[in-house]
């Protein structure tokens, strides 16, 4: 016999950066909210690990302090094939670890009143006509009156898919390296770029390096994902990447990949009336930015607040109720509307926000995948300082989607040096 929907008041489809960072702002304003992850414990993530100083400030608004060990990084080298140019950041960027920091924001979520379900894979939404969505679980169905997706660069049956723009491949490991590779890249994060693949690295602990990279899929085929076959070929074609990561002993571990990464894609629409997509679901920056955590917690923080003020009355007895998951809130029949409006409304925002950022990184990316223009770019940063800056600060999230005390930071103000 079929089981009775429960009922929800949120739902988020996703507990990475985007989702959890969503449903700490709905609990902390009393909205009850349910969080559906599949992972079961910590996962690596295919990402830079380099988490800006606007991030950094998304996570202390919420109440998250980084770890005291997370590597300060006060520059950033990029490399071509045969120049390389230094600039210097803002203060407050670092090196931080996924397999901590989603942990610690799906925790702080819970702290808030979040209920958070683990091991539970979300197979489809179906949008309701007012707003909401029925949401089909591997753990039964929830009838919910809002739903965030943050499924991050995984699809979702039931809201449209990205356009696939880019055909790259995305790999990530962590690989423990010697104090003297640590001592070179204490304080930096490196970019190596080259054509078919580019990368980059940064410690995110007294020991670890995380290396991660965007290949054409033709590159990967031959040596395949294991890091002792792929990252020596890599070495092999990119005279950069052989710079960069000189010394590093590979081990024979698969790298965690992820394809496709649909760079510069942005969702102008909402998939529904009050369904709501945060992170790399509403908008996908080029990495080498290093923007795309920092994008995808603030579009979690700013569903979360559209959709809190959508949600209207009812939050006293949501607030008592969250712990419940499905909760008992006083009903409301303007609700709906409103969700439904909210949801349009974040949309309309936030692709209008993140769609000039996007657009610059694209064409960085672009002009960057070929040698000649790069290494005549690197060329010109060093002989024109501000250059460097300008295009840093154009490709930062906006300045009215960060948390206070990042509003006036300049961004990528540091001055070029020539190593
Ligand atoms: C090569 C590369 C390097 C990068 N480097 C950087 C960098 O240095 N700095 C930076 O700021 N950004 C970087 N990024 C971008 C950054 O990693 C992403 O933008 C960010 O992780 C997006 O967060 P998210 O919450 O949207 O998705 P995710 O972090 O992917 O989270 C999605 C979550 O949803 C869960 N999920 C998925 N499907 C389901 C389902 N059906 N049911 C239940 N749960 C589900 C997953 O388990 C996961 O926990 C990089 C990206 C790439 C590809």
């Amino acid at each position: 016999m079929p089981v009775a929907a429960r009922r929800a008041g949120v739902v988020v489809v996703g507990g990475g950066l985007a989702g959890a960072m969503a449903a700490a702002h709905l609990a902390r304003a009393g909205v009850p909210v349910v969080v559906c992850e599949q992972s079961v414990r910590p996962q690596p993530r295919v990402c830079g690990e380099f988490l800006s100083f606007e991030g950094a400030a998304l996570l202390r608004d919420i109440g998250i302090d980084l770890p005291a060990a997370a590597p300060a990084i006060a520059t950033v080298a990029v490399h071509g094939p045969h120049r390389t140019l230094v600039s210097r950041l803002p203060g407050g960027n670092v090196g931080v670890s996924r397999l901590w920091l989603d942990e610690a924001l799906r925790q702080r979520a819970g702290e808030l009143g979040a209920s958070i379900h683990r091991g539970v894979t979300v197979q489809r939404i179906m949008p309701r006509p007012g707003s909401g969505a029925l949401v089909q679980t591997s753990d039964g169905d929830w009838d919910a009156e809002a739903v965030v997706v943050a499924t991050g660069k995984r699809d979702l049956r039931g809201v449209a898919a990205r356009e696939r723009v880019s055909d790259v491949v995305g790999v990530q490991l962590h690989v423990s390296v010697t104090p003297e590779v640590r001592v070179r890249l204490q304080g930096r994060v490196e970019l190596w770029v080259g054509e078919g693949a580019s990368g980059g690295a940064a410690l995110v602990d007294g020991t670890t390096l995380n290396v991660s990279c965007v290949i054409a899929p033709a590159v990967a085929r031959d040596p395949g994902l294991v890091a002792s076959h792929l990252m020596p070929a890599l070495m092999r074609r990119h005279t950069a990447a052989a710079r960069v990561l000189a010394g590093i002993d590979w081990p024979e571990t698969r790298m965690t990949a992820v394809a496709p990464v649909p760079y510069g894609y942005v969702r102008p629409e909402a998939p529904g009336p009050g369904i709501f997509c945060v992170g790399d679901q509403l908008a996908v920056i080029p990495s080498l930015t290093g923007d795309g955590m920092t994008i995808a917690l603030a579009s979690g923080r700013e569903a979360g607040r559209l959709l809190a003020s959508g949600w209207g009355k009812g939050w006293a007895s949501a607030r008592r109720d969250a712990g419940a998951a499905g909760g008992h809130w006083e009903a409301d029949p303007g609700r709906a509307m409103r969700l439904a409006e909210a949801s349009r409304q974040s949309h309309e925002c936030m692709a209008q926000a993140f769609r000039r950022q996007l657009r610059v990184a694209v064409w960085l990316q672009r002009l960057f995948a070929q040698p000649r223009v790069l290494e005549g770019l690197l060329r010109a940063g060093v002989w024109l300082p501000p250059v460097v800056p300008l295009l840093m600060r154009a490709t930062r999230v906006p300045h009215g989607l960060r948390a206070r005390e990042a509003r006036r930071a300049p961004a990528g103000s540091g001055r070029t040096i020539v190593p």
